[in-house]
């Protein structure tokens, strides 16, 4: 059994008729042309003798599982038995129609971004998959169906190997547009791949996501107290604040729980708090949430609109670490970004 804490259980009849998986070389995203709704019913209709993918994410950033991991998912033909799929909205709704014939799927949202962050930090949790985004069909890592397609990303000389994932000549799935996210989704995956220093400021990328351009990266390494409501300092200047408002963010956080006794647990928040000189600072809003269980390295990711000063007081994105533990610290903090 392996199912994602936080994903809805969307599980297929008949899981175990699939097979089991034989190596978990990839995760794989596909995009829908529908809606999440409308493809979950599709799959529940057919259960496990069509084409299925693991997860599915919608609109809003909801996450559902259709197979256990376990098991093999259908999305992506010859190489099922060794990828995980992963399904995406992009239609109807906030997305609009649009023609789909040609490459027109839009872009990924910011929640969407946020959910296969959160899919592709557990399937590299769980089944060891490296956080790196391919640059082939044959290399392990973070790819996307086109990649395996031929008359598209399959060299000529794979075809009819592991690495065909599809049956269907030029396919491009999904989407030129999407594509270009996916390095900078992996980045907000891995967190922060800075060793033991803080890292250099990376130049913006021309594209980003979601035309947000700016990067944020924070890193820090000592040890800090994370008992009561804690903030957590996110650089060893002892800074707090990831972003200040106005400003739209996607962001992942990284942090070594320890000094956790047993029985004792936390929640690990990304947070809007309202600050004023002088005056306490309070969370206004809980953007991301995780429940902080054992003495290891936890991820928290989250997309918001920070509003503009409010009443005097400043709105700013912070990672606080909530607990009754008395002994709890935190290091090894990591923060991976990009803002507008
Ligand atoms: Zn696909």
């Amino acid at each position: 059994m392996a199912m994602m804490p936080g994903a809805t259980n969307r599980l297929l009849a008949n899981q175990a008729r699939q097979g089991r998986m034989q190596s978990y070389d990839a995760a794989v995203l596909h995009t829908m042309v529908g809606s999440l709704a409308g493809t979950d019913s599709m799959f529940q209709k057919d259960g496990t003798v069509g084409t299925e993918s693991h997860f599915g994410v919608g609109e809003n950033g909801e996450i559902c599982q259709w197979v256990d991991t376990a098991y093999t998912a259908d999305a992506n033909y010859l190489g099922s038995g060794h990828v995980i799929s992963i399904e995406t909205a992009d239609y109807g709704g906030s997305f609009g129609r649009w023609n789909t014939n040609g490459d027109n799927v839009p872009y990924w949202n910011a929640k969407q971004i946020v959910a296969i962050v959160k899919i592709l930090q557990w399937v590299h949790k769980t089944h060891g998959i490296p956080l790196r985004a391919m640059k082939s069909v044959t290399e392990k890592g973070v790819g996307y169906h086109a990649q395996g397609v031929p008359n598209n990303g399959l060299p000529a000389s794979l075809r009819g190997t592991k690495y065909q994932w599809s049956k269907y000549p030029g396919k491009v799935c999904p989407g030129k547009k999407r594509i270009s996210q996916i390095p900078e989704i992996v980045r907000l995956a891995q967190g922060n791949t800075a060793p033991t220093t803080q890292p250099a400021p990376e130049p913006a990328t021309p594209k980003g996501v979601l035309g947000m351009t700016k990067r944020i990266n924070a890193y820090r390494k000592k040890a800090q107290k994370a008992t009561g409501t804690r903030h957590l300092m996110i650089d060893d200047k002892g800074n707090y604040t990831i972003a200040t408002g106005p400003a739209e963010a996607v962001v992942s956080a990284k942090a070594d729980i320890s000094g956790l006794k047993k029985g004792e647990h936390g929640f690990l928040i990304l947070a809007e708090v309202m600050y004023k000189k002088g005056q306490p600072t309070v969370i206004s809003r809980e953007i991301a949430t995780v429940k902080v269980t054992a003495n290891t390295v936890w991820s928290v990711a989250g997309a918001w609109a920070l509003p503009k000063d409010h009443k005097g007081k400043s709105p700013r994105l912070r990672l606080i670490f909530k607990t009754s533990s008395k002994t709890a610290t935190a290091h090894n903090v990591y923060i991976s970004g990009v803002r507008d």
